[in-house]
């Protein structure tokens, strides 16, 4: 098994553009999100338990899941969300840890937008933390997804704060605008879990 760096950092902070760094370093990355649709893929034993649970209106007419109606139909229902958690949850689990098996180098980086939300920090030896502002996270969002500030700000008030993210981190990696030199602080950081990864051998 390999030493398990969890990268998280709430909307629009800048994960992708961190993991990308560490994937140009040949760090393998374990997506937490990819993993989420592989698990409910058209003939799936989840996707088909879904099915039968919500009907057939949740399926797109390609045979895929229709997530954005299916996050319609759970938001306001606290017990189908739980019901929908109870199934997909150890199946992620249960792929995510398949994945990090197959992996053959000293650490992985596992990119997981929830990973304090979903309460799933202590199956990372390490927590790197992508911090920008609030103002950041809102505006870069604002540029990259053409959505509106209503929903960024009901995404925003989905995840942990700000602070309570941090409170989990061992390394941040501030990502703000003025920042410079994301690809030199990333190197540090990979040869820091190098090392972290060989003493724990
Ligand atoms: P999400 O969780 O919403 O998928 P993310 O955390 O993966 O987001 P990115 O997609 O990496 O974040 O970055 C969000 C947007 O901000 C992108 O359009 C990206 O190009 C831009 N961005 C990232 N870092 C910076 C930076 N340092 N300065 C300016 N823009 C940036």
């Amino acid at each position: 098994m390999p030493y398990i760096v969890a990268l998280t950092g709430g909307i629009g902070s800048g994960k992708t553009t961190v993991a990308n760094e560490f994937a140009k370093l040949g760090v393998p990355l374990v997506d937490a999100d990819v993993i989420a649709r592989q698990v409910v893929e058209p003939n799936t034993p989840a996707l088909e338990s879904i099915t039968r649970h919500f009907g057939k209106g949740v399926i797109l007419p390609n045979g895929e899941l229709n997530r954005q109606r299916l996050r319609e139909i759970i938001f306001s229902k606290p017990d189908e969300k739980k019901w929908l958690n109870a199934l997909l949850h150890p199946l992620i689990q249960q792929e995510t840890q398949k994945q990090f098996q197959q992996i053959n180098y000293p650490y992985v980086l596992w990119v997981v937008p929830l990973l304090i939300e979903n309460n799933i920090h202590h199956l990372a030896d390490r927590v790197l933390v992508v911090d920008v502002t609030t103002e950041e996270q809102i505006q870069r969002t604002l540029k990259r997804d053409k959505t509106s500030l209503e929903q960024v700000t009901n995404i925003l008030n989905a995840q942990v704060s700000r602070e309570k993210r941090l409170n989990y981190a061992n390394d941040i990696i501030t990502n703000h605008s003025h920042d410079t030199d994301l690809s030199g602080k990333v190197a540090a950081f990979h040869n820091q879990y190098l090392t972290l990864a060989k003493i724990k051998k």
